[in-house]
């Protein structure tokens, strides 16, 4: 889908807010860009590139847990959980090389846990965590967030002790 089909499938959207209190996401942070209506708003603003593509509305696109409950609700049938999937493929398509190369070494060493956990183990316990951390290479990465959710490995693991 490109961005002027994603746009008209926006365009269907009345923003009557009947869906907002549906929304888990608009529940938890009571703010319009985390709810159905304001996230097919930040849609609207990126690809009609009225607004900038920055981390903190990157953010708020991908809160959105594809539960649907908006869809259910909705009396236009907005379909936002498939206007969010096609937005972010175009928004990733439009990032550099290096970005969009590194995220699949990742997602390929996710399905890979015999080598990704020893990495990940001697990425918790060594300096390398700490400086990758404080160089803000994450927060420039988008993946900050990924980094706080990993599990904490036990040391003597890494030694297989
Ligand atoms: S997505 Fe549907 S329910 Fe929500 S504001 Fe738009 S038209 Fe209204
Ligand atoms: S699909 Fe996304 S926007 Fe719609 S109700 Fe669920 S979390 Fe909210």
């Amino acid at each position: 889908m490109n961005s002027e089909q994603i746009l008209a499938l926006t365009d269907t959207c009345v923003k009557c807010g009947l869906c907002l209190p549906h929304c888990p996401t608009y529940r938890k942070a009571v703010q319009e860009a985390d709810s159905p209506r304001g996230r097919i708003a930040i849609v609207q603003g990126l690809l009609n590139e009225q607004i900038p593509n920055t981390y903190s509305l990157n953010r708020r696109l991908s809160r959105c847990l594809e539960c649907h409950a908006c869809e259910a609700v909705c009396p236009s049938k907005v379909p936002v959980t498939h206007i969010i999937d096609a937005t972010r493929a175009i928004l990733t398509a439009r990032q550099p090389r290096y970005k969009r190369s590194l995220r699949y070494l990742l997602l390929n060493l996710a399905v890979r846990p015999a080598i990704l956990l020893p990495l990940v183990r001697y990425y918790q316990h060594s300096w390398l965590r700490l400086w990758i951390q404080r160089s803000g290479i994450l927060k420039f990465l988008q993946l900050d967030h990924a980094d706080n959710l990993l599990p904490e490995y036990p040391i003597r693991e890494i030694r297989g002790g």
